[in-house]
């Protein structure tokens, strides 16, 4: 029989504060954590770092905000980076994370006057070294998340223990991790290679600090990496790492007021909606990935030639706000009136979950930033893998893998190889006819909607448990 004590913990709600970075891709898996922890009745503190970099993180975090009041909202106001740190990278999302890691001094009074006490807060992976020298002297429990695959977290885990060996960097042909197998060098972020740049310095710092905190949070199924998972949670890939919790992080509600809105969302459902089942191919590099103007025409041109209809959310600028320029202006007239006659094209934000899960589509051309490839799994539509930066790559093995999809080809990083349409066209009709991928895809939805989200969720359940305690 369990004391009084235990049974007045298990309704205890405890009180979490959540610290995400910059980019779609890390407020995005933040604010379904939240919403599932306050599905768990748990109370939460949303940290919300200003000036926002774009358009739809602003949006994402007011449809979040309006959708459960409950929330506190701490806005926190960062201070600029000097002239010298400020040249340090050219992407705009670095910058910010570099800011905010430099203002977290700032945020200790916020922490401590939190009413009631905190019974733990959860660090964007990319702020870490520097959250971790604030909540130790206030004693909160401090957790990551990690918003990527739980393969790149291995090699995250891995890193500090080899970053000396890295710093000659020409020298390395792979990095082979214990427990997971060797990472080609192909496949490592590219920066990491650069010892000395921004991404590689703040990468080097986090990953040492792993250790210090409570617990570690991966956005990811089993069904996707149960190997990689066992071999993290047995300690094969690296010695005292704190306990980690694989919660898989799904579409809420909140993510469908977003979109094009009105008349936009109206005309793509009504299209969707008279296209055959799963003859659809939707096309998106996420939300910060702009391919060079060469690079999308051949797209197009590839777009048009797989025969296929298609849904393409096009991208010319990393910044949504930076985006000005018209369709026509960027694919030109004649491609507009090619592709125009074959899909839809758009420059703006899209549902994209909406989209995937609509029964006319079939196939998804990805960057593979790891939030889609969450959302690909959990509405089971294939990928055809086409990794540009950071972790993408190692994501897309993750994605070749499990049998959801397959890589595109050897078809380098960003900029560094232009891929002709003939191509791109080929491999798309490749992933469309492929029955046994489908059948596939559809496995893993299936088998990942019997465990994950609301209370069957065993990591979720854990985690909450011991913020119960
Ligand atoms: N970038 C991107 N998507 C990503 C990561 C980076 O489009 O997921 C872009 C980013 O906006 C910037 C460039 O890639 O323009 C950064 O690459 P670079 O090698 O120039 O690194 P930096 O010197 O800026 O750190
Ligand atoms: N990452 C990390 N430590 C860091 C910075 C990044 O482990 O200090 C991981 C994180 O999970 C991130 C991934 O590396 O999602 C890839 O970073 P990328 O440059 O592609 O930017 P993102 O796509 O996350 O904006
Ligand atoms: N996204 C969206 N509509 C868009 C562009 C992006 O809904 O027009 C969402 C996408 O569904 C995902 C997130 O933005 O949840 C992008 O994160 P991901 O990790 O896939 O890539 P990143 O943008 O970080 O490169």
């Amino acid at each position: 029989m369990s004391s009084p004590a235990a049974d007045a913990n298990d309704f205890r709600s405890p009180h979490v504060a959540l610290l995400p970075s910059s980019g779609a891709g890390h407020i995005t898996p933040f604010l379904r954590l939240a919403a599932s922890l306050l599905s768990q009745n748990c109370r939460v503190t949303l940290i919300t770092s200003h000036p926002i970099v774009t358009q739809a993180e602003s949006n994402l975090i007011s449809s979040f905000l309006s959708s459960f009041p409950q929330v506190t909202e701490k806005q926190f106001h960062i201070l600029p980076l000097d002239p010298a740190s400020a040249a340090s990278s050219k992407d705009p999302f670095f910058l910010q994370w570099e800011s905010i890691r430099r203002s977290l001094h700032l945020l200790s009074s916020i922490l401590s006057s939190l009413s009631p006490p905190l019974d733990a807060m959860v660090s964007d992976i990319t702020l870490i070294s520097s959250t971790i020298t604030i909540t130790k002297p206030l004693k909160i429990p401090n957790y990551v998340l990690f918003t990527s695959s739980a393969k790149m977290f291995s090699l995250a885990s891995y890193y500090s223990v080899l970053s000396e060996s890295l710093s000659d960097s020409t020298k390395i042909s792979e990095i082979n991790i214990p427990g997971i197998g060797a990472i080609p060098r192909s496949s490592i972020p590219p920066l990491l290679l650069v010892p000395e740049s921004l991404f590689a310095t703040m990468f080097k710092s986090n990953s040492d600090n792993l250790r210090q905190f409570d617990g570690i949070i991966i956005n990811t199924f089993d069904q996707l990496e149960s190997k990689t998972l066992k071999a993290l949670k047995t300690g094969e890939v690296a010695g005292g790492l704190p306990p980690l919790f694989n919660v898989g992080l799904i579409p809420h509600d909140f993510e469908r007021k977003l979109g094009l809105g009105g008349e936009g969302a109206e005309a793509v459902s009504k299209w969707l909606d008279a296209q055959l089942a799963k003859s659809v191919v939707y096309v998106s590099f996420g939300s910060r990935t702009a391919l060079s103007r060469e690079q999308i025409r051949e797209l197009g041109e590839g777009l048009v030639k797989s025969g296929y209809p298609f849904i393409w959310v096009m991208k010319d600028k990393a910044v949504d706000k930076e985006d000005g320029e018209k369709l026509e202006g960027v694919l030109g007239a004649e491609m507009m009136e090619e592709v125009k006659e074959k899909g839809i094209v758009v420059k703006e934000w899209v549902d994209q979950v909406e989209v995937l899960r609509h029964n006319s589509v079939g196939g998804f051309v990805s960057h593979c930033g790891w939030n889609s490839v969450v959302e690909a799994a959990w509405v089971g539509v294939p990928v055809l893998a086409w990794p540009l930066h950071g972790d993408q790559r190692i994501n897309g093995e993750v994605v070749e893998g499990s049998g959801l999809g397959f890589m595109g080809g050897n078809w380098g990083w960003s900029g560094e190889v232009l891929v002709k349409g003939e191509e791109i066209g080929r491999r798309i009709k490749e992933m469309m006819e492929d029955e046994g991928l489908r059948l596939r895809a559809g496995e893993i939805r299936d088998e990942v909607r019997k465990v994950v989200g609301g209370t069957g969720d065993d990591g979720l359940k854990q985690l909450i448990q011991k913020w119960r305690a």
